[in-house]
């Protein structure tokens, strides 16, 4: 450690605590950062690269809320532990945030190398954890970055591993990523929409579209899903499909989603009274112990029943922090709002969530329906899951239906309800009132 700090007579334990970290007693990001420093400087004269990376744990936050705070720092002084360990000769490992460390290896020159490093200590972190009695399983995720020439500098290197752990942990659990600059690209894109949605949202441009939910043998329209549309000046509609992972990513999602459950309900107010709102709750949504009220205090600004709305959530929506999610579920479902399950079969799908939560409906995902003509299995699977459905008293739902033919099967199968482009397309509210008016299937009876 003196060695590191250099010689200077001044240094004394208070400099030698301010390069470490108390918890772990590894080194913190400043000594991470002079280490680097030093090592760029040796380099000038020898065009050796060197590499640096940085490591995230994955899912340590529900961890810490299940085990308690002690429990997660025991966690972190264990990962150190483990890491130091892996650590050879040259290579040191620093704690550079709350669940972030970062390693140098000035002797790995190449991204395969540093690859397999990476991926060597996320292994290690896997295995778990003795917490007290009980024990925790961990992952990781890591960014890398390799020094290659003295443009290079140490706030360059970091960042370059700092944007690749982001692309690492955007494609999932446990992933290594080496920087390239397509990511830093991809990165800017990335930002400039954050930047245009959070300004639409404060400007309330980010519009509900519905989408109808029939009643499959009686093509009936019983309710319609809400699905967000946004359109910027400059760049265009930019879909759901990514505005909504960038709006979970970067904290914009809590706002959008009240400004959307906001205008939807206020168009809803004007449908028939028995026609159901079924709106979609993000991951991060059930994690913040705010959602529940937020909800609820829109339902009464705008005056919709409870009773008629509906909330749709994902398998990974209950994953992440399941008993923030039971609760906040738990809170919904005691003022008589419905929750459904929704893209069922996509995702890591555990047949035992279906016992411990209770759902009022189940959403079969529609690349089940998209082969339900040409492949047995799916067909199988989706008789299956409807046995299922009518055991535990479950509504279904089909979706993505686009032919006829589906439409047939699922009702020969004795699916209830089904939602496609076969029943209508999103549309936006005044299409959707004029769609509810004219319709002799549905006719207007005017809510309050
Ligand atoms: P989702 O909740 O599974 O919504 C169904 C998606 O399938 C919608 O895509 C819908 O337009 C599309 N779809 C419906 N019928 C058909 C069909 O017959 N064929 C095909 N090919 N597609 C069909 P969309 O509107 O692009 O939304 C994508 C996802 O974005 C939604 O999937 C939902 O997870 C999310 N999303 C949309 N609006 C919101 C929102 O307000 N809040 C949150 N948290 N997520 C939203
Ligand atoms: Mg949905
Ligand atoms: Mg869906």
């Amino acid at each position: 450690m003196q060695r590191l700090l250099g010689t200077s007579p001044a240094h004394t334990d208070a400099a030698d605590l301010a390069y470490t970290d108390p918890l772990t007693g590894l080194g913190n990001g400043r000594r991470f950062f002079d280490k680097i420093e030093r090592l760029i400087d040796d380099r000038a004269e020898d065009p050796a690269p060197f590499a640096v990376g940085i490591l995230d744990l994955d899912g340590f936050k529900p961890i810490n809320d299940l085990f308690g705070r002690g429990a997660g720092d025991e966690i972190l002084q264990q990962v150190a532990m483990r890491l130091r360990a892996a650590m050879d000769g040259q290579a040191t490992v620093a704690r550079v945030g709350a669940d972030e460390f970062a390693f140098l290896y000035p002797l790995v020159f190449s991204e395969d190398a540093v690859c397999e490093k990476a991926r060597m200590l996320i292994e290690i972190l896997s295995a778990p954890y003795d917490v007290g009695e009980r024990t925790a399983r961990l992952s990781a995720s890591a960014g890398c970055s390799l020094f290659y020439s003295g443009e290079d500098t140490t706030d360059l290197l970091v960042s370059k591993a700092e944007t690749a752990l982001y692309h690492a942990k955007r494609s999932g659990r446990g992933r290594v990523a080496v920087y390239t600059r397509e990511m830093e690209e991809a990165a800017k894109r990335v930002t400039r929409i954050e930047q245009a949605l959070r300004r639409a949202v404060s400007a309330g441009e980010v519009e509900p579209h519905f989408q109808p939910i029939v009643d499959l043998r009686g093509r009936r329209v019983i309710g319609f899903e809400t699905l967000a549309r946004w359109t910027d000046r400059d760049l265009g509609s930019v879909s759901p499909g990514v505005f909504i992972p960038i709006a979970e990513e970067r904290g914009i999602i809590g706002p959008l989603s009240q400004l959307v459950l906001r205008k939807a309900t206020e168009a809803a107010r004007d449908w028939p009274s028995d026609m159901f709102l079924s709106f979609n709750l993000s991951p991060s949504q059930l994690v913040d112990h705010n959602t529940g009220l937020h909800i609820l205090s829109i339902l009464r600004r705008t005056g919709f029943d409870p009773r008629r709305l509906e909330i749709e959530i994902t398998e990974t929506g209950l994953m992440t922090d399941p008993a923030s999610a039971e609760k906040i579920v738990a809170d919904l479902r005691s003022v008589g709002i419905r929750v459904a399950l929704d893209d069922f079969g996509t995702g890591q799908s555990s047949l035992g969530r279906l016992r411990d939560f209770h759902f009022d409906k189940l959403k079969i995902d529609r690349a089940f329906v998209a082969s339900i003509l040409e492949d047995r299995p799916s067909e199988h699977i989706i008789r299956a899951i409807l046995a299922m459905c009518e055991g535990l008293g479950m509504d279904v739902v089909a979706e993505g239906i686009e032919a006829e033919a589906q439409a047939d099967k699922l009702i020969a199968f004795g699916c209830g309800g089904g939602q496609g482009f076969l029943f209508g397309r999103p549309h936006d509210a005044e299409t959707t009132l004029r769609f509810l008016r004219d319709s002799l299937a549905a006719p207007l009876r005017k809510a309050g």
